[in-house]
């Protein structure tokens, strides 16, 4: 975050004809912010997301993807502080001091907001990601992901929540877009909208942090006295990902708002022309399982049975 001038104050309170000194500079928003108002704008902008992309309304129930980390806390608390009705699912991964601390966070913090925290064990349920790891022939950040969607959707449909909701902030989904747009990859590129629809057997998927920066939603987190795990998961070292965060950083700071623009004008300009073309197949049912997949059996049905044959 750019550094701020000394002695600037925050925008709102000036024009209330108060003198709060601001903490916060956003270049790309143009707004300099002290902490109460920064809370509230961030709330606001969530809030905004949510209405422009039809997310979800006071009436849905939503299940939060609680991963311990700040933006999924920080989603969820701004969630329940706008009046929605959101609670907590977490997936306990089985990746040692990783898992054990980020539970504990997501623990804490869902008593501290006085919402219940829904807990899977990946370890009961199928294996801890190091074992699946073992057997997978993909990193082992696309089989997490793989497995968190499946539990997520499962779960979510089991105990009555009709929309699902994840902490995915404007940095990943800039640096996924800009991946996919690297390798041309139009599958990919044709789901990269923050609403996922509800479709047979799959429950609505939305992202409403996907206008927020990364360091902001920390900021949040930190001004409202959220702790969060601050690692990252240690099977994700080295994933591109990561590169392409760190190069479009260095963009970012030359040019403020070009992450922004960059997501904002593809949603805009380039998805409608993808979706339009876009040869709908519907999902079948998994032979094994019944939930709902392209293949006849699922991935997750087909990871069981790779760690079968491993034993
Ligand atoms: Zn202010
Ligand atoms: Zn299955």
């Amino acid at each position: 975050m750019a550094k701020l001038k000394k002695g600037t104050r925050c925008s709102i309170c000036k024009a209330k004809g108060e003198k709060e000194k601001a903490v916060v500079f956003l270049p790309h928003h143009r707004l300099a912010l002290c902490r109460k108002h920064f809370v509230s704008w961030f709330e606001k902008r969530v809030e905004k997301t949510v209405k422009e992309f039809r997310m979800f309304s006071k009436k849905d129930r939503i299940l939060v993807a609680v991963s311990g980390g700040k933006d999924s806390l920080s989603l969820w608390n701004a969630l329940v502080n706008l009046g929605y009705q959101a609670d907590g699912f977490y997936i306990d991964l089985g990746i040692d001091q990783y898992s054990q601390d980020s539970k504990q966070l997501a623990l804490s913090f869902s008593e501290k907001i006085d919402r219940p925290l829904h807990i899977v064990s990946l370890k009961e349920e199928l294996a801890p990601i190091p074992v699946i790891d073992t057997v997978s022939n993909r990193p082992a950040c696309s089989a997490c992901g793989t497995v968190k969607r499946y539990y997520m959707n499962r779960y979510a449909k089991e105990l009555g929540y009709n929309i699902i909701a994840t902490g995915h902030n404007l940095d990943d989904e800039v640096a996924v877009l800009f991946g996919n747009t690297l390798h041309w990859d139009v599958n990919y590129l044709k789901r990269q909208y923050p609403v996922l629809e509800e479709e047979d057997g799959f429950v609505r998927k939305v992202k409403p942090l996907c206008k927020i920066t990364e360091k902001e939603s920390a900021l949040y987190a930190f001004f409202n006295g959220i702790e969060y795990i601050e690692y990252e998961c240690p099977f994700s070292e080295g994933a591109s990902s990561i590169e392409y965060k760190e190069l479009l950083s260095r963009l970012e700071e030359k040019h403020p708002g070009t992450k922004l623009q960059f997501y904002t004008n593809f949603l805009k300009n380039m998805y409608p022309i993808l979706k339009e073309h876009e040869k709908k197949e519907k999902p079948k049912k998994c032979i094994i399982c019944g939930e709902p997949t392209y293949a006849d059996i699922c991935s997750v049905c087909k990871m069981r049975e790779r760690l079968k044959k491993a034993v």
